[in-house]
């Protein structure tokens, strides 16, 4: 998508780590046009597939998602939420996560009565790396019984292996926009042509 790789040319910032700062319109200040633009390009590129829910996880995906569901005929958003506590009464999805930016684990819980078994869902998020987060998504998924429609990212680095190894798994993965390579010194960002 032309217009988040030139937002990401003109604004993002390569940090040691490989990390890829997007504050200014995707992680901190949100540029809602933006975000209308990405929904209406995964729409594009998921026409005619079944859209119940959208699942996504706390915090940068929850803004994105919701504005993708206006063009997805409004379905629900349900986000899963980053916890400390432990709740035993089985009444939630639970899985543990290791995250990427902040180098530790932490758990993330959905409530079993938002996501209904059968029902169709399209997993969102702004970035994929090594897919930590996302296969913690389909994990609650699986848990509930639910059938994974595909995965709509807005920026994935396509030198770190989560996206090549959720398409080997027949994930149907729709990245918006794919860096190959992006270079701390130099600033230099190159993206996959799509
Ligand atoms: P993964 O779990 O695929 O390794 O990493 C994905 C998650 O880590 C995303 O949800 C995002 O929050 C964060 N993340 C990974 N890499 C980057 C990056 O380069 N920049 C930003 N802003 N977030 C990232």
């Amino acid at each position: 998508m032309k217009e988040l790789e030139d937002r990401i040319l003109s604004e993002g910032i390569v940090r040691e780590g490989d990390v890829l700062k997007v504050d200014s319109f995707l992680n901190h200040r949100c540029d809602t046009q933006l975000y209308d633009h990405m929904g209406a390009e995964w729409a594009r590129l998921f026409a005619g597939e079944p859209v119940d829910k959208i699942l996504t996880i706390e915090a940068s995906g929850i803004g994105i998602a919701c504005v993708a569901a206006r063009h997805f005929g409004n379905v629900p958003v349900v986000f899963a939420r980053k916890t400390e506590s432990i709740n035993l009464d089985g009444s939630q999805y639970r899985t543990q996560i290791h995250s990427y930016t902040h180098g530790r684990d932490y758990h993330v819980i959905v409530a079993k009565r938002f996501l209904t078994p059968g029902e169709h869902v399209l997993i969102i998020d702004d970035f994929l790396a090594n897919g930590c987060a996302l296969n913690g998504l389909l994990q609650i998924c699986e848990d509930a019984g639910v059938s994974v429609t595909g995965i709509g990212i807005a920026v994935e680095k396509g030198f770190q292996p989560g996206g090549k190894s959720l398409r080997e798994r027949g994930y149907h993965l729709e990245s918006l926009a794919i860096v190959d390579s992006m270079d701390p010194a130099t600033g230099k960002i190159t993206f996959r042509e799509q």
